[in-house]
């Protein structure tokens, strides 16, 4: 199948030069006719040729070790640029390995399309045992937020329009395309067939608020005693950066960022409440939520973090009707693109508009500095091996002299203690486990990262996290990309120090090798790798890697005693009578 059209895309005249063209070529006219110009993906039948043609068209073409992490890396290309991530991946079971991550840009709202090639339908359909044989339309339509199949090549261009349209209108999301093998050889007219591509037209449309709800949510706000801005990572989707500034400043209004808002106002902006977090969250009584969903994320919006039982009033700023009142009622629903709601709100507040009570803003700033001298007590500690805190610190006082560089973190520990020791300072630069709190998106986003904004990224990974995406690290040597991983290394999830409690061979299930040097899989490849036990060896390497622009895995050794199980969500665990004893 593969061969076939192999031989077709190189060694046969232009399409055009027949005057006609095939499934192949209308994918790539289609997505370039869109501006689409990179793919992740990995190849195999039927799509090989795609990926083939799509760069000797003059496309980018990066190829990974494991769909995943290329869905990952569309996903985030998506988030960075508002423009669908593709991912190319072959029939059934790399289309399967494609899916964690188109559902995970569903649930996150990442605008991204998984492009897949698939078998026969009639054998298919019939179960008749075909090659990779899977009904995968059907397997992904509930985890995309939109799913398509294309039969004909007078279609492709319609197929590609519908699914862009539906990844970033509205609320963004996953979106699957199913591309049979035979589509992709089949031939048409070439005039006929640039006549069927189609530019999609504002393909996300600007949606204005309404007059009487752009007031309801003013009146909220005006009448607040201890108001609040929460800003999620919806609010960095929407680019609408210097707006959401101003509406921060010009109101007065303390605000927090989402783990991905961070950066959208500097974390050091003097209104920021991060330092204070617990209580502005219990003590507010109004909150303004600007694209951030009270999901888990936000304990549901109700509860002791919230206060309970002193009722708090809501406003919130979302392109989704059906996100209100999904926990609790919202007060002043904002339906609406948050870069025009937020320019409706501004518009409301004129001079008179009350700055929030004195007694409001001092208690949080009392609260900000106590917390933040506690944690300054800890950060300064250099105890041996390093713990998180002492290696965080490193890396932080690295990276704000680089403000510029992309953050990717996942972990347990690592994510948790990450996300409020590093600072960041401009929008859409950090990237994170997210909505699902997901493991295994360190390389894929890291990959995606670099190859979108062409700049350094430096991914603070657990070394449990990593290990999902660690072949990417040929990726990332092959490509030559500016990405510097730095594993903390505590031997296993959580930490290194479960015993088997029978005293068997098998180690505890929490338990990796001990003393692992992630560092030489990187020289494996070509890579620069780090060993770094103290402090000042991690800020010596990573400033090596950032000065050079080089592949690099720093090897982080931390104390394998010093991770809490499962991070912040202990409570999550449920624990058998057994283990408590
Ligand atoms: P966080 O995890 O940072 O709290 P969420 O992913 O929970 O953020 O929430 C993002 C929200 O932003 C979603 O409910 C989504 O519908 C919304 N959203 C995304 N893009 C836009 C946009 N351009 N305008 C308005 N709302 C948006």
């Amino acid at each position: 199948m593969a061969e076939a059209g192999i031989n077709e895309a190189q060694n046969s005249p232009a399409p055009e030069a027949q005057q006609t063209t095939d499934g192949f070529h209308l994918v790539i006219d289609a997505l370039k006719l869109n501006d689409i110009d990179t793919i992740f993906g990995l190849v195999g039948i039927p799509i090989t040729d795609l990926a083939r043609l799509a760069q000797a068209e003059g496309m980018r073409f990066i190829g990974f070790r494991h769909e995943q992490n290329a869905g990952n890396a569309a996903a985030v290309a998506g988030y960075m640029t508002k423009k669908p991530g593709i991912c190319l991946t072959v029939s059934a079971p790399g289309f399967l390995n494609g899916l964690t991550a188109l559902a995970n840009a569903t649930t996150n709202c990442f605008p991204m399309i998984l492009i897949s090639g698939s078998s026969e339908r009639e054998i298919v359909d019939l179960q008749q045992g075909d090659y990779e044989e899977m009904d995968q339309l059907n397997a992904a339509k509930p985890y995309a937020k939109a799913a398509y199949r294309v039969l004909h090549a007078e279609d492709i261009g319609i197929g590609v329009a519908r699914a862009i349209r539906a990844a970033v209108s509205g609320r963004p999301g996953g979106v699957y395309l199913d591309l049979p093998a035979k589509l992709l050889a089949q031939t048409i007219d070439a005039v006929k067939g640039q006549q069927s591509l189609v530019k999609v037209v504002d393909a996300a449309p600007r949606q204005i608020p309404a007059p009487e709800a752009v007031k309801r949510a003013l009146d909220v706000l005006r009448n607040a005693k201890r108001p609040l801005i929460l800003l999620g990572k919806g609010a960095a989707y929407a680019q609408a950066d210097a707006s959401i500034r101003a509406l921060v400043e010009k109101s007065g209004i303390p605000y927090l960022p989402m783990s991905m808002a961070k950066g959208l106002l500097p974390d050091t902006h003097a209104q920021s409440a991060s330092a204070a977090r617990s209580f502005v969250l219990a003590e507010s009584d109004a909150v303004l939520l600007v694209g951030a969903r009270l999901n888990w994320l936000l304990s549901h919006g109700k509860g002791k973090t919230w206060g309970a039982p002193v009722a708090k009033q809501f406003v919130q700023i979302d392109i989704a009707p059906t996100e209100i009142d999904s926990n609790v009622a919202i007060e002043a629903p904002l339906i609406g693109d948050i870069g025009s709601c937020v320019e409706a709100l501004l518009e409301g507040i004129g001079d008179d508009f009350p700055q929030p009570p004195a007694g409001w803003l001092d208690a949080v700033a009392q609260r900000k500095s106590k917390n933040q001298e506690k944690m300054a007590a800890t950060l300064d500690k250099n105890p041996t091996p390093m713990n998180f805190h002492s290696a965080l610190r490193a890396i932080r006082d690295v990276l704000k002299t680089r403000p510029d560089i992309n953050v990717v973190n996942e972990g347990a520990n690592t994510l948790d203690y990450a996300r409020s020791i590093i600072d960041m300072y401009q929008p859409r630069k950090r990237f994170d486990s997210g909505t699902w709190g997901i493991m295994g998106i360190g390389m894929g986003f890291a990959i995606g990262a670099a190859v979108t904004s062409g700049t350094q990224v430096v991914a603070i990974e657990g070394d449990s996290a990593f290990g999902f995406s660690g072949m990417e690290l040929e990726t990332i040597c092959r490509y030559d990309l500016p990405v510097c991983t730095i594993v903390f290394n505590n031997n296993g999830v959580y930490r290194g120090t479960d015993v088997n409690p029978t005293g068997g061979a098998d180690v505890a299930p929490t338990v990796f090798v001990k003393n692992a040097r992630y560092d030489r899989m990187m020289e494996a490849f070509g890579g620069v790798g780090h060993h770094a036990t103290t402090p000042e060896e991690l800020t010596a390497a990573l400033l090596e890697a950032i000065a050079s622009g080089k592949p690099t895995l720093i090897n982080a050794v931390i104390d394998e005693a010093a991770g809490t199980e499962s991070g912040r969500l202990t409570n999550l665990n449920p624990q058998s009578a057994a283990m408590k004893k």
